[in-house]
């Protein structure tokens, strides 16, 4: 993890936004149904801002919750128990907890470091775990090129990709089987739009996109900013694209896929 990367996280404007926490509550209640109701202790491990653990601290009261990330600005949203730390090194016992939950953190990992968290992941978790991470997820449709070193990287620094198959499989080398598994977060999208964006609007193609680039470090500190205060002009631009796209929307064939797949895994033999 580079020290650029570690900035990336470490941008207080993602884990404090409005709309990063709502329209991530939907599936934080669809992962919670999916904790076992024998499970007494649960360890989510990268945290992030701790909505999760919040969460579960407030439905089930009785239960341990503990949070775990590298990032001591998001930590300071957690109100539950807490430990900074890496994914690849939990500062815990073997089976101390009976449940470990992974949210959207698996797919910004390096190989090696998917590696190590899988097998610390299993270490750690007594009987269960909970892995969300994005489903079927096309990294290239979300490409930009940093304007300094040029590189280009998926914007949410997303590495990897997962469909059925991986998921389920995701901890059978670490001694755990999938046991149920739900889908999440419907996206409903014009057939072939990128396709057609790629074509028509290629300088969109690799958009900066980005607080800081993971390689360089080339930084817009008013990237956040630009976001917000470019919301209503943007909103209006938009609205009256869509009044003249109407008609050609209404005939254009749609897809739908679910964005999110959210597995619960059991310790074999258990
Ligand atoms: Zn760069």
């Amino acid at each position: 993890m580079s020290q650029f990367e570690q900035e990336y996280y470490e941008f207080d404007e993602f884990w404090n936004s409005e709309e990063f926490n709502n329209s991530n509550r939907d599936r934080i209640k669809a992962t919670f149904e999916l904790i076992p109701a024998d499970a007494n202790s649960i360890l989510d491990v990268a945290c992030g801002n701790g909505l999760f653990c919040n969460f579960i601290a407030a439905e089930r009261p009785q239960m341990r919750v503990m949070g775990l990330d590298r990032s001591n600005t998001a930590l300071t949203h957690v109100k539950t128990e807490k430990v900074q730390s890496e994914i690849t090194s939990l500062p815990f016992n073997e089976r101390e907890f009976d449940c470990v939950s992974a949210l959207q953190v698996l797919e910004h990992l390096t190989v090696p470091d998917f590696r190590r968290a899988k097998r610390e992941i299993a270490r750690v978790a007594g009987r269960y775990a909970i892995i969300s991470v994005p489903y079927k997820q096309r990294l290239e449709d979300e490409y930009t090129r940093c304007p300094s070193c040029r590189t280009i990287f998926n914007y949410d620094l997303h590495l990897r990709s997962f469909d059925d198959r991986d998921a389920a499989e995701l901890l059978s080398e670490e001694g755990f089987a999938c046991v149920k598994q739900v889908k999440f977060g419907k996206i409903i999208e014009y057939a072939g739009r990128k396709q057609y964006q790629n074509q028509f609007f290629p300088e969109n193609k690799y958009r900066w996109n980005s607080p800081i680039c993971p390689l360089c470090g080339y930084k817009d500190e008013n990237f956040l900013k630009k976001i917000e205060t470019s919301n209503n002009s943007a909103q209006l631009k938009k609205s009256l694209l869509q009044c003249l796209t109407k008609l050609p929307k209404m005939i254009w064939p749609k897809v739908s896929r679910d964005y999110w797949i959210i597995s619960l895994y059991k310790r074999k033999g258990q």
